[in-house]
C-alpha cells in the first residue's frame, strides 16, 4: 500500500515525491509513462557525449530565494545570465528590445532617454490591453511589433498575438538601457551536472519508488493506494468530458556539429524567416568543454506531446469546469503546468508543488473510510483495503 500515487516524474511531481517522503516519511510510487525522469526539464549526453536538453532548452531562474534554496539541497549550481538574439532586417540584434537593438536595427546612437522618447512616439493607445497584440504595440508601436513578435507569435501558437491573453508576450520586456539578458531575475544558475542528475537526487529516498514507462491508467487498478498526485493533462484525466483543452507542441530537431562553437548566443530567434522559431546551442547553456556542439531547432505544431496550455480566454473558461471538478474530486490532486493549464516556468511549478505540500500537511486529519464514494472522475476505483483515507477538511477534494 503507497501512501501516494505520484503520475509524472517532472518537477511537480519529483519535488512532492521527495516532501512527501523525506518530511511525511510517506511511502510514493512515483510514475511516468515516458522512459525518464525529470519531465520536460530532462537533459541526457547525447552520443557525441554532448549534454543537451530532449525538449527543448530549460533555462532556471526565479526571484523565490525559498525555491532555489530548496532545489540547492539537490544539486550545485553553475552561474548562467542568459542571453538571447534576434534575426530581424538581414542583423542578429538582442532580443528582448533594448537600445542597442533599436541603434544597431536603425543605424542609431540613441541615449537611454532618446529611445524611451522614440518608443513613446510609436507606441499606439491601447485603452485596454487584453491581447498579447496589445501589450507589445502599447509599448513599442506596429513596426517593432511586426518585426520581432507578430510573426514569431504565429509561429509558436499557430495563431495571431491579438488571439492571445496578454500574458504571453508580456513575459518578454522592453527595456531602454542595455541589459541584454533574457532575465533578470535574482537567481540565475543552472544545475551543474545538468537537471536530470538533480531529479536522481531529489527522487533518492529509500520511501520512493519509481516506475517508468508506465501510463497510469496500466496500474490504478492493481496497486494500492491512498491518494494520487496527477501532474498530466487535466482535460485527458476526466476523458476530455468539457471537450479537449488546446495544448501548442513542438518538433525538436537535434543536430550535432562538427565545430566547437555555432551560433554567436546560446539561442538566436527567427520571428521572420524558416519554419522554426529559435536554435539553441547547448555549450552556453551547460559550460561543457567538447570538441564538437550540438544545437536544437524547435519546430511548432499542434499535434504531438502537449507542452505549452494556450493562454486565451475560451480556453480559461474550459479550464475553470476541469478546474472545479479537480477541487471536487476526492483524494487526487493535481499540480503542474499541464494538469493546473497554466503557463509555468520550472520555479512556479516548485513553488506550486511546495505549496501543495504544505497543504497536504496540514491536511493530516484521517477521515473514515469512504470506499462508496471513491469512484473517481474518469470512473477508475480509488483502492483503500480499509486503511483510511488522508484527505483534508478544507478545500474541497471530497467528490459530492
Ligand atoms: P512535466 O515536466 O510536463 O511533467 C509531467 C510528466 O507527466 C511528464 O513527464 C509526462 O510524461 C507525465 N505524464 C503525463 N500523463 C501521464 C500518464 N497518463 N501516465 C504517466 N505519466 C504521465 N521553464 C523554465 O523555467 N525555463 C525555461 O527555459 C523553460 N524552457 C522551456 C522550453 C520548452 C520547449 C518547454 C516545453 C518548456 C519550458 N519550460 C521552461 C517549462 C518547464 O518545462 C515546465 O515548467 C516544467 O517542466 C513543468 O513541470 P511539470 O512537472 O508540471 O510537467
Ligand atoms: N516572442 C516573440 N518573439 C520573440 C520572443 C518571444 O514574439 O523573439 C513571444 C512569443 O509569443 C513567445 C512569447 O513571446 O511565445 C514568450 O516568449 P518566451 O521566450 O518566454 O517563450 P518560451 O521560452 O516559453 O517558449
Amino acid at each position: 500500500m503507497f501512501d501516494y500515487l505520484i503520475v509524472g516524474a517532472g518537477f511537480a511531481g519529483s519535488v512532492l515525491a521527495e516532501r512527501l517522503a523525506s518530511q511525511l516519511d510517506k511511502r510514493v510510487l512515483i510514475i511516468d509513462k515516458r522512459p525518464h525522469i525529470a519531465g520536460n526539464a530532462f537533459d541526457h549526453y547525447n552520443e557525441d557525449g554532448i549534454l543537451v536538453h530532449k525538449y527543448g532548452p530549460h533555462i532556471f531562474h526565479t526571484n523565490s530565494k525559498e525555491v532555489f534554496d530548496y532545489l540547492s539541497q539537490f544539486t550545485a549550481w553553475r552561474p548562467y545570465e542568459h542571453r538571447v538574439l534576434a534575426s530581424v532586417d538581414g542583423q542578429l540584434v538582442p532580443m528582448p528590445i533594448n537600445l542597442d537593438t533599436i541603434n544597431k536595427l536603425y543605424g542609431l546612437s540613441l541615449t537611454s532617454f532618446e529611445v524611451d522618447d522614440f518608443f513613446k512616439s510609436v507606441a499606439e493607445e491601447v485603452s485596454t490591453v487584453r491581447t498579447s497584440e496589445d501589450v507589445v504595440v502599447s509599448k513599442v508601436g506596429r513596426e517593432l511589433y511586426e518585426k520581432f513578435f507578430r510573426n514569431y507569435t504565429r509561429k509558436q501558437w499557430g495563431m495571431d498575438p491579438s488571439e492571445l491573453d496578454k500574458s504571453v508576450t508580456s513575459r518578454v520586456p522592453v527595456r531602454i538601457n542595455r541589459d541584454d539578458r533574457y532575465f533578470t531575475d535574482t537567481f540565475q544558475a543552472m544545475p551543474l551536472h545538468g537537471y536530470t542528475s538533480m531529479f536522481e537526487k531529489l527522487l533518492a529516498h529509500p520511501n520512493i519508488k519509481i516506475m517508468l514507462n508506465t501510463d497510469y491508467h496500466e496500474i490504478i487498478d492493481v496497486i494500492p493506494f491512498r491518494e494520487m498526485i496527477y501532474t498530466g493533462p487535466v482535460d485527458e484525466y476526466f476523458d476530455f468530458r468539457f471537450g479537449k483543452l488546446p495544448y501548442r507542441s513542438l518538433e525538436f530537431k537535434h543536430e550535432t556539429l562538427d565545430a566547437p562553437v555555432y551560433l554567436p548566443a546560446a539561442v538566436v530567434n527567427y520571428p521572420n524567416e524558416h519554419a522554426y522559431t529559435r536554435i539553441t546551442e547547448f555549450k552556453y547553456l551547460t559550460g561543457q568543454q567538447h570538441s564538437k556542439t550540438s544545437v536544437v531547432y524547435e519546430y511548432p505544431q499542434a499535434a504531438g506531446d502537449p507542452y505549452y496550455p494556450v493562454p486565451r480566454p475560451e480556453n480559461a473558461a474550459i479550464y475553470n469546469q476541469y478546474k472545479k471538478l479537480a477541487e471536487a474530486t476526492l483524494g487526487v490532486h493535481f499540480v503542474g503546468r499541464l494538469a493546473t493549464y497554466k503557463y509555468y516556468n520550472m520555479d512556479q511549478v516548485v513553488a506550486q508543488a511546495l505549496t501543495l505540500f504544505k497543504k497536504l500537511t496540514g491536511q493530516e486529519e484521517v477521515l473514515p473510510v469512504l470506499e462508496d464514494v471513491l469512484v473517481g472522475q474518469n470512473g477508475h476505483r480509488l483502492k483503500l483495503n480499509g486503511m483510511g483515507l488522508h484527505t483534508g477538511t478544507k478545500g474541497s477534494s471530497r467528490t459530492a
